[in-house]
């Protein structure tokens, strides 16, 4: 967190400040509230936006309150609504920060997901842009596509993630792809955050250039590209920056 703090000071001239876990910071008192509500943003069927439907199950909010309370922890395979999950956040932010002067960039390692009306379906997200940002460990892995051989070749195999051959398939595509606990993960994160900002300051997050560090990679072989081989902004966006840190007024959080 303190390297990508002091690199998004560098890059911006924002004002930054490192804080605990964001539910954890603005809602430790209601944790049992959040709980509840954010199970009721699990999504069940990816084929259907998630509607509301009555209290969730007790054992399904006590898990999110565990979770809540310990948030390093992984929740494999679950994905939620990653815009529901952003109006909770947005709503335990106390008035005065809820002000687009004040960047919030939330981290979380639970999985979001959009509804994407073309194909009809729920796709995983490593960022969901807006006030607060979210920006997902588990999303930066899962979500951008990794190299097309690897899934020709986990069909050709018929096997799933807890397969034991899938570790070999993974050994084989070694490098194309963001793991779990991956040591790129805190270089392809300050990406994300920056993101993140430019979407909250200029309104426009990404950039058509694959060398770029706001290049909107859906491959993780793009994402590697951007983030960890050239991890810089490109000549437009750099003046951008420079014109940001001159302006130098804003804080993030
Ligand atoms: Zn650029």
């Amino acid at each position: 967190m303190r390297t990508l703090a002091t690199h998004v000071a560098r890059v911006t001239g924002l004002r930054v400040t490192v804080r605990r876990e964001f539910l954890l910071h603005h809602a430790a008192k209601k944790l049992d509230v959040v709980a509840s509500a954010v199970a009721a943003t699990r999504v069940t069927d990816v084929t259907r936006p998630l509607a509301p439907s009555g209290a969730p199950p007790v054992p399904l909010v006590l898990f999110e309150r565990r979770l809540l309370e310990t948030p390093e922890r992984r929740v494999p395979g679950v994905l939620y609504d990653g815009i529901l999950v952003q109006v909770i956040y947005r709503s335990v932010l106390p008035p005065e920060e809820t002000t687009l002067r004040v960047a919030h960039i939330a981290f979380t390692s639970r999985l979001p997901g959009t509804f994407d009306d073309a194909d009809r379906r729920y796709h995983a997200r490593a960022c969901i842009l807006g006030h607060p940002a979210l920006v997902s460990t588990s999303g930066i892995v899962e979500a951008p596509a990794k190299p097309r051989g690897f899934y020709a070749a986990k069909r050709g195999l018929r096997i799933d993630s807890a397969d034991v051959r899938y570790e070999a398939l993974k050994e084989r595509y070694a490098g194309r792809f963001v793991d779990y606990d991956d040591p790129r993960l805190t270089q392809i994160a300050k990406g994300y955050v920056l993101q993140a900002l430019f979407y909250q300051m200029t309104g426009e997050p990404f950039c058509e250039d694959p060398d770029c560090v706001l290049f909107n990679a859906h491959w993780q072989e793009e994402l590697i590209h951007a983030q960890v081989e050239s991890g810089l902004l490109c000549a437009a966006h750099r003046k951008v920056a420079e014109a940001l840190r001159r302006r130098g007024r804003a804080t993030a959080r």
